[in-house]
């Protein structure tokens, strides 16, 4: 194994060296280890890619479709992502120029942050979130300032940043919301929205929506977005992943204002040249004729939200009532400790089950535990049986 010779100067870059590997993947990786775990941690379909997307990819493959894509994308899947945003939000971007086919949505955020944010720039995160909005924000050089919205139900409210727009966020460029949310499974409500499009609109800053949950919405939520009401503002992004069991897959997207799009297609050409041919002719098919598969995990996600939502609440953990994506965030009971990464740990190792201790998802979530029910019934119910086991012995 070649070895750094220590009278080098030091190779990684300085922004990569100052940022921590992601503690949800750690945290996975060490609970991996116990035997007969069952693991609620990641956000990870169990479903499987729905047949007629498989054969789609099949069939681009035996074509020889294997050449580069157009860098921004497909025309038909272009079409197809702005004729699904139509028909799901009645907003409409043009194919040609508003959309950008990225490499997931990870990749879509990543060209954002990189297309928008200057070293020094301020960017609002409300939290609890995704942490790899940090990551990514800080690779940039950029300042993520975190708004902790635990005290208004894990929803920032327009009060609440009008608050920090002139305080600490005071000349922030852009706000991120993810909406429904990981790691809550709030759903943000059209009113409350709309409020945040006016601050917004009236500060001058911009907006991203990391929307990739869209078609996760239960209990008779509905989904919105700042696009309908500041398309002029709002740069959404989205993608197959998660709806369409595709996380393998890797396709996102990207909407936005022309100008703005311009630089975003750019950034995207120069980091993954195009997205893979045959991938994206899956995701043609998938939106263009799987409208019934989101509708179907859609039912059964919720039924096992319901499930496990009822069963945690007789055990006494309560929670800001989930009504998207597929994770409960829940407060552990005082009588059971604090410390949520001391209660995932032992859960982990006495119980074997898996939880993501909260603190991982920036301020607001010490004390909480995400549970992911992206998981076979058969695995809730016998982890809810372990849970329940192990804070009946605490
Ligand atoms: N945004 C959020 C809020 C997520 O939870 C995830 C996946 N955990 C992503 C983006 C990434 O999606 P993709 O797999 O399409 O990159």
């Amino acid at each position: 194994m070649p070895n750094l010779s220590s009278d080098l100067q030091p190779i990684i870059n300085k922004r990569l060296n100052n940022l921590s590997a992601s503690k949800i993947r750690a945290f996975d990786q060490k609970v991996s280890g116990i035997p007969n775990i069952i693991k609620l941690t990641i956000g990870e379909p169990d479903l499987a890619t729905p047949e007629h997307v498989k054969e789609a990819a099949i069939r681009d493959i035996n074509a020889d479709d294997s050449h580069y894509a157009p860098q921004a994308g497909k025309p038909q899947l272009l079409k197809a992502i702005s004729r699904y945003l139509d028909r799901s939000l009645n907003v409409h971007y043009d194919p040609d120029s508003e959309i950008c086919v990225t490499v997931g949505a990870t990749g879509a955020l990543n060209d954002v942050f990189m297309t928008l944010l200057n070293p020094g720039d301020k960017i609002i995160v409300p939290t609890p979130v995704w942490a790899l909005y940090f990551q990514l924000i800080k690779m940039t050089g950029a300042t993520p300032i975190q708004v902790d919205t635990k005290k208004d139900g894990f929803i920032l409210t327009p009060k609440h940043l009008r608050h920090v727009l002139n305080g600490r966020g005071k000349g922030a460029k852009a706000i991120i919301l993810t909406d429904p949310s990981n790691p809550t499974g709030r759903v943000y409500p059209a009113e409350t929205l709309k409020e945040l499009a006016k601050i917004i609109k009236e500060y001058k800053i911009y907006s991203i929506t990391d929307e990739i949950y869209a078609e996760l919405v239960y209990g008779g939520a509905e989904h919105h977005s700042l696009s309908q009401y500041i398309p002029d503002h709002n740069i959404l992004i989205s993608g197959l992943s998660k709806a369409y069991a595709m996380t393998g897959w890797r396709l996102g997207y990207i909407a936005g204002p022309k100008q703005i799009m311009q630089s975003i297609r750019k950034i995207n050409a120069f980091l993954v040249t195009s997205v893979t041919d045959n991938v994206q002719m899956a995701a043609v098919e998938a939106l263009n004729n799987g409208q019934n598969d989101p509708k179907e995990a859609r039912e059964i996600y919720e039924k096992r939200l319901k499930f496990m939502q009822t069963g945690l609440e007789k055990l006494g953990f309560e929670m800001a009532t989930p009504h998207g994506a597929f994770y409960i965030f829940a407060k552990i009971p005082e009588k059971y400790g604090t410390d949520d990464e001391q209660f995932a740990f032992e859960l982990a190792q006495k119980a074997k089950v898996g939880l993501t201790p909260g603190r991982y998802f920036g301020k607001g979530g010490e004390g909480y535990v995400r549970i992911s029910y992206a998981s076979s019934t058969a695995q809730l119910e016998e982890s809810l049986k372990r849970i329940s086991n192990f804070v009946n012995e605490l």
